[in-house]
């Protein structure tokens, strides 16, 4: 698969936190990383690792208080969005960086039809489409989405629809812009099984028809497994793995994405056998001194306690963040 070049987006020691009585949390703390085309990067971690806020700030959707960005950069193409005023973002959400969020329905107006909703939408992205042509566009992109009958959804209001058909609209819309990236917040968590592998086959397919590179946050492996070319483990606001899917899914590096993994539950494993990570995450307005995931490691060693493990390589395409992982004692 071809993802040689410059890539779409580039992240460099992104920052970003949130104000609170008691001081600033850092909820993303120094996350790098690239996206290429035909890239399906699935951001992994459990909740409060710090996967949302990183898409969020992605968008810029952190700027207003009590959310700021504290340092770093997200080049779009070359251009650090973190840079632009917001109405410069406007053209970029949308025209270059779509998404889709957890609720189907967030991104749909209740009080209006989705014919209006889709040609408003792609009427503001470009201004010189007719009414007509932006008609047809949207028409095209329902059917591309698998609706057979767009003359019916387009005449609905969305509480006429399901939740797993506002998702679709929801995608349509953002396909219809012909966005550089997309970003998918957890897409699929409120939808049913049937659902969801129609989603995720769409998103599949547009991205090996088109190279869209795509991001993907989820807290489930299963998404993980059908859809994503490379991995980014988060945890603590820190990414503490990225690698090829396969890789890091058949031999893990970090103790903490080797935990993740042993937690998912096998349908013929007995309830007492499923493996739970031990503790709780960490505090972000108070973080460990060391490894974020030092309190809950087996591993841990007297270094890890005090010194925040470097984000480095270890191979083709392959980084961790653990002290250990070069050793093998982390395996
Ligand atoms: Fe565990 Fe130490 Fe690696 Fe952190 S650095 S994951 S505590 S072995």
């Amino acid at each position: 698969m071809e993802n040689a070049g410059q890539p779409v987006l580039k992240v460099r020691n992104l920052r970003t936190g949130f104000a609170t009585p008691a001081g600033t949390v850092v909820a993303v703390d120094n996350v790098s990383f690239d996206l290429h085309r035909n890239d399906v990067l699935a951001i992994i971690g459990e909740s409060g690792s710090g996967k949302t806020v990183t898409a969020l700030s992605l968008i810029k959707l952190i700027s207003t208080p009590p959310g700021r960005y504290l340092g770093g950069s997200i080049e779009v193409e070359g251009t650090d969005i973190l840079q632009l005023d917001e109405a410069a973002m406007e053209s970029v959400r949308g025209r270059q960086i779509g998404m889709i969020f957890q609720n189907p329905r967030a991104s749909l107006d209740p009080s209006f039809t989705i014919e209006f909703q889709l040609i408003e939408t792609l009427m503001h992205h470009d201004p010189s489409l007719t009414r007509a042509a932006a008609l047809d566009v949207a028409t095209r992109s329902l059917q591309e989405v698998g609706f057979p009958d767009t003359a019916r959804v387009l005449a609905s209001y969305p509480h006429q629809l399901s939740g797993g058909m506002c998702q679709r609209i929801g995608l349509a819309m953002v396909l219809a812009c012909d966005p550089k990236l997309l970003i998918a917040d957890e897409p699929t968590t409120a939808l049913d099984v049937g659902v969801q592998a129609k989603i995720l086959l769409l998103l599949k397919k547009r991205s090996r028809e088109t190279g869209l590179p795509i991001i993907i946050i989820t807290h489930d492996m299963g998404v993980v497994r059908a859809i994503a070319t490379r991995v980014l483990v988060m945890y603590g606001g820190h990414v503490q793995e990225e690698g090829e899917v396969d890789d890091v899914l058949s031999s893990p590096r970090h103790p903490y994405t080797q935990a993740l993994i042993r937690s998912i539950p096998d349908p013929d494993q007995a309830i007492e056998e499923i493996s739970f990570i031990k503790g709780e995450p960490p505090n972000l307005l108070s973080p460990p001194k060391g490894c974020r995931f030092a309190p809950r490691c087996d591993r841990a060693v007297a270094l890890c306690h005090a010194t925040v493990p470097e984000w480095r390589g270890i191979g083709e395409g392959r980084m961790v963040r653990c002290h250990l992982a070069e050793t093998g004692a982390a395996q």
